[in-house]
């Protein structure tokens, strides 16, 4: 279809730009359709698309949208479409019985999901059968987004739940996010370390580990705790987290982790 661009100078154009059709908001012109002189519009779709479209078609109410309320409606027929529903209506409606446990507690719908099902549904693939649902993983505090979500069984999902997040190590507990920290290593590698059973004493990357006969101590886990306290007994005399960091050779969050565990049983 040959479009011309040109000025829009003569008498007969009207000047669409700014104007809203439906969900359609004009953004710009775009040039002539040759030879019977249509105008071609660039649209924005209250979805986030960008549509392009005639402008005989928006004037005349033929054009309302980019298409997008076709697909929705076509969605609503789709296997996954309860559950994309449901997951948006934890998150944000308060009526939802669930809220409290979802929308309530900060846990959100990654942006591309919550504009478009499509878009959560490619990415979900198909539910392998009746028996599964929606999981919030590896982070079970996280958010519905790329990266953590899986499709899970009720089982392995209780098994992800918050309460099932502590763990305790030589009696002493906490959640499975501050024992990542304390590690420095992600919250993934964190719980397979735990669900493999693997050592979490004297972790190091591979590249790293000191070559035979380097003989290199492992720190075990009291002499960890006992650095804990030095980083920790330095802040409390006013060091600040970023120096204590830095003389001890750890991260931030493994002092503010220190902190917290001897700030209250020192
Ligand atoms: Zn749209």
């Amino acid at each position: 279809m040959a479009i011309e661009l040109r000025n829009p100078k003569n008498k007969r154009f009207i000047d669409l730009t700014g104007k809203t059709f439906g969900t359609l908001t004009v953004k710009s012109f775009m040039g002539f359709k040759k030879p019977i002189g249509c105008s071609k519009w660039i649209c924005e779709c209250q979805c986030g698309r960008t549509f392009e479209a005639w402008g005989n078609a928006l004037r005349a109410g033929q054009c309302t949208n980019c298409g997008c309320k076709r697909r929705e409606k076509v969605a609503t027929k789709h296997p996954l479409y309860s559950t994309w529903a449901g997951m948006i209506e934890r998150c944000y409606d308060p009526k939802c019985k669930q809220y409290k446990n979802y929308g309530g507690r900060g846990i959100t719908v990654h942006d591309g999901w919550r504009k478009s099902f499509w878009s959560f549904a490619e990415y979900m693939g198909q539910k392998p059968s009746g028996f599964y649902s929606v999981d919030r993983f590896p982070d079970n505090n996280g958010n519905y987004e790329p990266g953590n979500v899986r499709w899970a069984t009720k089982q392995e999902q209780n098994r992800n739940r918050r309460s099932n997040h502590l763990v305790t190590l030589d009696g002493l507990t906490k959640t499975l996010a501050e024992w990542a920290d304390e590690f420095g290593i992600s919250r993934q590698a964190m719980l397979q370390r735990v669900q493999s059973g693997r050592s979490l004493h004297g972790h190091r990357q591979p590249n790293s580990r000191p070559k035979k006969g380097e003989n290199e101590p492992e720190i075990s886990f009291s002499e960890r705790r006992e650095r804990r306290r030095t980083i920790y007994e330095q802040v409390a005399a006013g060091a600040t987290v970023e120096i204590a960091a830095k003389s001890h050779g750890v991260s931030v969050s493994l002092v503010r982790s220190a902190v917290r565990e001897f700030r209250s049983t020192p």
